[in-house]
């Protein structure tokens, strides 16, 4: 589990949603790009969240080399079903997607897309959760859906 610090609250990350990450990082030349919305909970009263699931890529969307695009309909029936099978506990809280660097920055696509997500995504939380996970490092971003200012807060190897 990984515990980030931002404003007065604690995000954390469960193993399985970076292991399905790096499950998917592009680690060989022919590998596309892939991707799906975080899923966790928002802890009431101290406004922590906790990501622990995920949709992966789905037959509707785009997937190529430097490119992935997650169409709305099969994420959201997926995250639709993974509500009501927690009793209504978790709810979406961002994106995550794969890019074939080992370092991975966003690109000006991604910072757009992210914040149409911060402006538009119908959801509890304050804030939203990008991760991109690079080859051998993935970074973890977060938006402030008040102001849309969004800031790198964390990179980290896999499998530490
Ligand atoms: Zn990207």
């Amino acid at each position: 589990m990984i515990s980030i610090k931002w404003e007065k609250v604690v995000i954390q990350i469960e193993e399985q949603v970076i292991k399905v990450i790096q499950n998917m990082r592009q680690d060989s030349p022919a590998d596309k790009e892939s991707g799906g919305m975080l899923i966790g909970s928002v802890l009431t009263d101290s406004r922590d969240t906790v990501l622990r699931d995920y949709t992966f890529p789905q037959k509707e969307d785009f997937q190529s080399r430097y490119r992935f695009i997650r169409r709305e309909d099969s994420h959201n029936a997926l995250l639709q079903k993974k509500w009501k099978e927690s009793n209504r506990t978790v709810m979406y809280l961002g994106e995550w997607h794969t890019h074939p660097e080992m370092d991975p920055h966003y690109s000006q696509q991604d910072h757009k897309n992210w914040k149409k997500l911060l402006r538009e995504s119908k959801t509890f939380s304050d804030y939203l959760v990008f991760i991109i996970g690079g080859i051998n490092i993935y970074g973890v971003w977060v938006g402030n859906r008040e102001n849309e200012k969004i800031e790198l807060v964390f990179k980290g190897a896999y499998n530490k």
